[in-house]
């Protein structure tokens, strides 16, 4: 008899409509994981906040085309696992046929398709994630004791742990991911054979380690988690760029700190406040970026923009500037400033000093206001175009970008010198200096950069 009492759980109707028709149709259909775990925790009343447990998946012994037959609007999202997708008005449930384990290589449990729940459940990863509910009859299987866990606040796994890591070494993070979350203590088999195994994690691949570290930066407090990460020695094989930072003590709490004062929504700044403080100069931050998520394959676009961030973070801006400084800051950091004020509030936040964040929030203001008057801050913005120069005789190249580039200088400084008329006199003041320097060059020595190879005298 388990404590799961099933009048405490309330699916979403999309959820009951769908379980009703598979078991019309004489299938078996279960909630199983994170809805029954969290429903549980939130019941004994360990996480007041716990946000209300996602009723997106069920298990079935349907198999996939019987799935796919049975619902008119389903997306096989990844039928060789037996996952399909079945819609329900704006919403979708992924219903994975009952599964074991055949024959794994560590980087994917390889399954088959089973005939019970209780096969199923024997699969999964920790005990409080292998519980199930069966809305038809109320039956609730607890075969691994989960529930007791849970009170207890303990994450096992399930069966044999030593084998478990190995058939599957992303278990290891998720283990750190639910001991994090739900604060609880990893039982001692179990986090010996995290220890043990923690090498098969270099077998992974980089897009399932991303989905994972994702996972755990979505969580109201990443940190504990990332604590196990590093005190299991995981941070090695897939961040070496933080290891010397995670073993500097200080250092690594204010990171740490930092990732958990950042908002939960805002994935790319609790990453760059792990970043930032692996190293001290921009290149350095830079670099760790680059690497480290490239290695994590992140897409493109999101490893080009938390590299800025983490590049951009120092030097920063603060309120006692002047306007035009402001204005420069603008200019260089372009859309990611809102971000990099993130992060250091993220960081101000982790430090405990009020006063830092008056000084950040007056600073905030101040740079609001500046960009709310729309000064051009970049050439785009510029009254004067590339074309506008030539027009007035320079030779297409390089310098014509130069050119722009020094008199958007003068509008940042200046935002009232942003008219087209004044800024083409000054082009032709600055073009004129520019070829009385040339003029003014002795004859017999190459001009720098010309390309040409030195005389071999
Ligand atoms: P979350 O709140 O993060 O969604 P969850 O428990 O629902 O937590 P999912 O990744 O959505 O986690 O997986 C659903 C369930 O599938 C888990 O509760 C667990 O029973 C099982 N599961 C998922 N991944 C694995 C795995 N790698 N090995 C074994 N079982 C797994
Ligand atoms: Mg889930």
């Amino acid at each position: 008899m388990s404590a799961i009492d099933p009048g405490r759980l309330f699916p979403t109707p999309g959820f009951r409509r769908i379980a009703a028709r598979l078991e019309a149709a004489g299938y078996e259909a279960w909630a199983v994981g994170g809805a029954i775990r969290d429903a549980y925790v939130r019941q004994i009343g360990t996480k007041p906040d716990l946000p209300d447990p996602g009723w997106e998946d069920l298990t079935t012994d349907a198999r996939p085309e019987d799935v796919m037959r049975l619902f008119p609007r389903t997306v096989p999202v990844g039928v060789s696992h037996g996952t399909v997708k079945v819609l329900d008005g704006d919403d979708g449930y992924e219903v994975t046929t009952f599964r074991r384990d055949v024959e794994t290589d560590g980087r994917h449990a390889r399954v088959a398709f089973a005939d019970s729940i209780g096969e199923d459940l024997s699969r999964r990863d920790f005990t409080a994630n292998a519980i199930a509910w069966r809305p038809a009859s109320d039956e609730v299987r607890d075969d691994w004791d989960g529930a007791e866990d849970i009170e207890d606040g303990i994450l096992r796994a399930v069966g044999e742990p030593e084998a478990r890591f190995r058939e599957d070494y992303l278990r290891i993070l998720r283990g750190f991911r639910f001991a994090g979350r739900f604060e609880w203590a990893i039982e001692v088999r179990t986090d010996e054979a995290m220890r043990e195994a923690v090498d098969g994690l270099s077998g992974l691949s980089g897009e399932r380690v991303r989905e994972e570290l994702l996972k755990v930066m979505a969580d109201p407090k990443p940190s504990t988690a990332l604590e196990l990460y590093a005190t299991c020695g995981a941070l090695g094989h897939w961040y070496p760029e933080l290891v010397e930072l995670a073993a500097a003590g200080d250092a690594w709490r204010s990171a740490l700190g930092a990732v958990d004062a950042a908002p939960a929504h805002a994935a790319n700044v609790r990453l760059a406040s792990l970043l930032v403080a692996a190293s001290e100069t921009p290149e350095g931050r830079a670099e760790a970026a680059e690497s480290l998520l490239s290695r994590l394959k992140f897409s493109n676009a999101d490893r080009r923009y938390i590299t800025r961030l983490a590049r951009l973070y120092l030097p920063f801006v603060g309120a006692l500037d002047s306007a035009a400084e402001h204005r420069r800051w603008l200019a260089s950091v372009g859309d990611a400033w809102e971000d990099l004020f993130e992060l250091h509030f993220a960081v101000a936040r982790a430090a405990g000093e009020p006063r830092a964040k008056r000084y950040l929030e007056a600073t905030r203001e101040r740079v609001r206001e500046e960009r709310e008057g729309d000064p051009a801050l970049d050439l785009a913005g510029l009254a004067v175009k590339g074309d506008d120069l030539l027009a007035l005789g320079m030779s297409p190249g390089p310098i014509v970008r130069m050119l722009l580039e020094e008199l958007l200088e003068q509008v940042l400084e200046d935002p009232a010198r942003n008219e087209r008329e004044p800024l083409l006199e000054e082009a032709r003041r600055l073009i004129e200096i520019g070829s009385l320097a040339e003029a003014s060059r002795p004859r017999d020595t190459p001009a720098a950069g010309n390309g040409l190879p030195e005389a071999d005298d």
